[in-house]
C-alpha cells in the first residue's frame, strides 16, 4: 500500500503518509455554480476521481469533501471586479439563489450521472456555513491577523512569516501598485475575508456580521468547511494550477494563522487542457460542453480517455480529431472486452494498473497498459482486468455483463462437473440456457456467451 504523489508544497514526489493510520482526508475545491460548466471545468475532477478510486483500491479509508461555491464571489482573484453569481442572475433575470440552485443541479447531473464520477462523501455549500465563516474571521481577528477598511475585513499577510510558500511567491518583489494603494490594503497580497455590501445596494446574498452586512471572501469557505468536516489538518488538498498563487495560498494563510498547524500535508494540482491548442474563449467559439460532445455522437468515456491519456501535471489539448482517436481506442477496447470476456478462461494475473496509478497517478501509463493487455490474443485474468478498468478509471467496457446470480450458477455447474455430478451440471446448463446464457466447456474452464 504505497502511493507516491507529487506535492506542490515540497516540489517533490513523496510517499503518502496519512496523519491517522490508513485514513486519508481529502479536500477538493469545487465549482462556482454560476454558469453552464464547459469541458475544461471537468478535467481536474476526472483526475481526482481516479485518485480517489485508486486510493480506495489501495486500501485507504478515504473521506472526501468537495465544496460547492454557491455564494457570489468576485470575477477575478483580486478583491475587486464583479460578483459572478450576481452577474449570472442579472443576465438570466433571476435571483442569485436561483442561479446557484440551477447550476448545482446541472453540475451534479453532469458529474455523477453523465461522467460517472464517484460522489464525494460531503458536498457542503458555502451558504450553509456562514455562521462558521463569521466565527473563523472572529478567530483571525482575535489573533491579530485582520484589519478593517472601507470595503471589508482583510487578512494581513505580513503577519505570517511563510506566506506564499505554496507558490514560492516573491513577496518582496511584488510591487505595491497604484491600484492596490487605492484600495487601502496594507500589503499587495492582503485579501478580503469579509466584504461589505455596498451601502446603496440590496444584494440577493448578504448576511449580518459583527463588522457589517456583507458576504464572505471566496478563499474563506474552503478553510472553514475543510476544518469543520475534516479537522485542523488534512492529508491531501486538490485543485487546479490556477488555484496555486492566490486561492490555495490564501486558504493556507487563513487556516495556519488560526490553527498554528500545517493545513494539508500534500497539495495536488492539475494542469489545464487547451482547446485547438489555444485558450478557450467565447470569441473563438471553442467553449465546448459535455452536451456538444454527445451531440457529435461521441461517448463521454472517450472524453475521459482524452483527459486520462495525459498526465495530470502536464498541459493537455482537446480537438475533435483527438476525441475521435480516443473514441476509436474506446471502441477497440470494448470490442476486445466483449470478445475476450466471452472466451476468457479463469485466472487472475496482476494487470499492474493499480501500481501505475500509485506512481503519482500515471494515467497515461495505465491507458497504454490497457492497450497492451487488451491487444493480447488470450489475456488471462480478463474478467479482473475489465473490473479494474471500471473500478479504477470509471470506464465500463463490458456492456453485456451477466448477473452475479448467473455467475454463481456457472461456478456451481463447474463444481458439479468436478464432482462428476452430470445430472446437476445438465440441470444448471438448462437453467442458464433459459436465461439466454450458453455455456461451453474448454480445457481452460467454462466459457459463456449470450445466445
Ligand atoms: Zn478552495
Amino acid at each position: 500500500m504505497t502511493t507516491k504523489l507529487h506535492n506542490t508544497l515540497t516540489r517533490s514526489t513523496d510517499e503518502l503518509k496519512p496523519l491517522d493510520g490508513n485514513k486519508v482526508s481529502l479536500y477538493t475545491c469545487g465549482l462556482t455554480v454560476y454558469s453552464q460548466p464547459h469541458i475544461g471545468n471537468w478535467v481536474s475532477y476526472i483526475y481526482w476521481d481516479v485518485l480517489v478510486r485508486s486510493l480506495r483500491a489501495s486500501g485507504y479509508d478515504v473521506t472526501r469533501v468537495q465544496n460547492i461555491t454557491d455564494v457570489g464571489h468576485l470575477t477575478s482573484d483580486e478583491d475587486a471586479g464583479e460578483d459572478k453569481m450576481l452577474k449570472g442572475a442579472i443576465k438570466e433575470g433571476i435571483t442569485a439563489w436561483q442561479v446557484a440552485e440551477k447550476y448545482i443541479q446541472i453540475a451534479d447531473d453532469e458529474a455523477y450521472n453523465q461522467l460517472g464520477l464517484v460522489r464525494p462523501d460531503h458536498m457542503p455549500r458555502a451558504t450553509e456555513y456562514i455562521p462558521q465563516q463569521i466565527a473563523f474571521v472572529q478567530e483571525l481577528e482575535d489573533k491579530g491577523f485582520t484589519y478593517v477598511i472601507d470595503d471589508g475585513v482583510y487578512f494581513d499577510t505580513s503577519k505570517l512569516s511563510d506566506y506564499g510558500k505554496l507558490a514560492r511567491l516573491d513577496i518582496d518583489g511584488l510591487q505595491f501598485g497604484a491600484r492596490v494603494a487605492d484600495t487601502g490594503k496594507k500589503n499587495p497580497t492582503d485579501f478580503a475575508v469579509w466584504k461589505f455590501s455596498h451601502p446603496d445596494e440590496k444584494r440577493d446574498m448578504e448576511w449580518d456580521s459583527p463588522w457589517g452586512k456583507g458576504f464572505p471572501g471566496w478563499h474563506l469557505e474552503c478553510s472553514v468547511m475543510a476544518r469543520e468536516i475534516l479537522g485542523d489538518q488534512i492529508d491531501i488538498h486538490t485543485g487546479g494550477i490556477d488555484h496555486i498563487p492566490v486561492h490555495h495560498t490564501n486558504e493556507i494563510a487563513q487556516t495556519e494563522a488560526v490553527t498554528g498547524k500545517q493545513f494539508s500535508n500534500v497539495w495536488l494540482h492539475a494542469n489545464h487542457i487547451k482547446v485547438d491548442g489555444t485558450k478557450m474563449s467565447k470569441s473563438l467559439g471553442n467553449i465546448y460542453t459535455l452536451q456538444d460532445i454527445k451531440d457529435k455522437g461521441f461517448d463521454l468515456d472517450a472524453f475521459k480517455l482524452v483527459v486520462l491519456s495525459k498526465h495530470y501535471r502536464t498541459e493537455g489539448n482537446f480537438t475533435w480529431e483527438i476525441l475521435e482517436a480516443a473514441q476509436n481506442r474506446l471502441n477497440n477496447w470494448r470490442a476486445a472486452g466483449d470478445l475476450r470476456w466471452q472466451g476468457a478462461g479463469k485466472g487472475s494475473v496482476d494487470s499492474g494498473l493499480l501500481e501505475l496509478l500509485q506512481n503519482d497517478l500515471d494515467t497515461p501509463g495505465a491507458v497504454a497498459k490497457i492497450d497492451e493487455l487488451l491487444g493480447t490474443e488470450q489475456p488471462t485474468g480478463l474478467h479482473k482486468l475489465l473490473d479494474e478498468i471500471r473500478d479504477l478509471l470509471g470506464i465500463t467496457l463490458h456492456r453485456d455483463d451477466i448477473t452475479d446470480e448467473q455467475k454463481s450458477l456457472i461456478s456451481e455447474r463447474e463444481q458439479a462437473r468436478t464432482n462428476k455430478d452430470w445430472a446437476k451440471s445438465d440441470e444448471l446448463r438448462d437453467l442458464l440456457a433459459k436465461q439466454g446464457i450458453a455455456v461451453r466447456d474448454t480445457p481452460s474452464g467454462t466459457i459463456w456467451a449470450h445466445q
